[in-house]
């Protein structure tokens, strides 16, 4: 049996994520995720369209969680994170929605937008695992997540799959009513990349063990996505891998916002192709024409390789709070 850290009372008293909203979910009280204690699911299919090594020939089994603890107001997902349709499942039934994508030839088991749920969704892991499920499971995420409840998926969880949306808190705060987005996402990162290491691939290029971040250009911010890149290049290096996304789609975003109400420019995602370049990702996956593997060239291999190791090797934790100084206060 593996070690629980969630407090078991998590229903009565919610603190699953960083929003900590206290609320009463088996009494109707709802927090900023919308969602009450049995777990909601919108849709689980077969997905062609997630990175390639996470496709592969059969397609990600993507199951998608109602509700969302984040809740930005561009989410390309808006209905499903505004807590409206999806059906009630056991945990029991969620086990045997795992079974039949395995079934359906799933390369994987696709968790999106998970962390409303994880007790629930580590015991029907737990029974689908004893009921035969083989194949990697992947964990699909804002980002804005808390250590200690990603503890609870250590051992469960191969792949994590996390969005590093923001390194400014005013955008954050704009965009998601979290200007703490940037520090949690770090810390919660620190703790992915603590559990899985470095990716590691089968011998179809399917990833087995590891993190992917996914960074979504927003029109108009290419600034910060490139402090975004400045920050996970520099922390992990060649350990994770960054799949740089130009798809954001203007839905549901407020009208009001001159910015949101268009599509990124090729110019802007040329912008920040062109940086990744620059600081020496290699690890990264891009929206145009093949993934981008090849196309990215290294820069600083031989003079910073004894330097970066040595970064590395300090915790992801440690490099975490050195750059975002409110967690060091915390720490103090
Ligand atoms: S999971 Fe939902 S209810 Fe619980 S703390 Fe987060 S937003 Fe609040």
């Amino acid at each position: 049996m593996i070690e629980r850290h969630i407090d078991e009372n998590w229903r009565i008293r919610c603190r699953l994520c960083p929003r900590k909203c206290g609320v009463n979910r088996m009494n109707g009280e709802y927090g900023r995720c919308r969602m009450g204690e049995k777990v909601r699911v919108s849709r689980a299919s077969l997905h062609m369209w997630e990175e390639p090594c996470i496709t592969g020939e059969g397609g990600s089994g993507t199951v998608f969680f109602t509700g969302c603890s984040l809740g930005c107001v561009y989410c390309q997902n808006h209905e499903i994170a505004k807590g409206e349709g999806g059906l009630e499942v056991s945990e029991e039934e969620l086990a045997g929605i795992f079974l039949d994508l395995q079934e359906r030839g799933a390369e994987n088991i696709n968790l999106v937008t998970a962390a409303h749920f994880v007790p629930p969704v580590v015991d029907a892991l737990e029974r689908s695992r004893s009921r035969g499920l083989r194949i990697p499971v992947v964990y699909n995420s804002s980002g804005y997540e808390l250590p200690d409840t990603l503890r609870d998926l250590e051992q469960r969880v191969d792949v994590f799959l996390p969005d590093f949306k923001y390194m400014d808190p005013d955008l954050a705060q704009r965009y998601s009513g979290a200007p703490d987005y940037p520090q949690t996402a770090a810390l919660a990162l620190a703790e992915m990349v603590r559990q899985r290491g470095r990716c590691v691939f089968d011998e179809r290029g399917m990833m087995r063990s590891g993190v992917i971040v996914r960074l979504l250009l927003l029109p108009g911010h290419v600034r910060d996505a490139c402090r975004v890149l400045d920050y996970l290049h520099s922390t992990y290096g060649d350990d994770i891998y960054i799949s740089i996304m130009n798809q954001y789609t203007p839905v549901g975003a407020p009208k009001e916002d001159p910015l949101l109400n268009r599509r990124v420019t090729e110019r802007e995602y040329d912008r920040l192709i062109s940086h990744a370049l620059s600081i020496g990702i290699e690890n990264a996956f891009i929206q145009e024409g093949e993934t981008a593997e090849e196309s990215f060239i290294p820069s600083f291999r031989d003079e910073g390789e004894t330097q970066l190791r040595e970064f590395l090797n300090r915790s992801g934790e440690a490099r975490a709070r050195e750059q975002f100084p409110v967690l060091k206060e915390e720490e103090e």
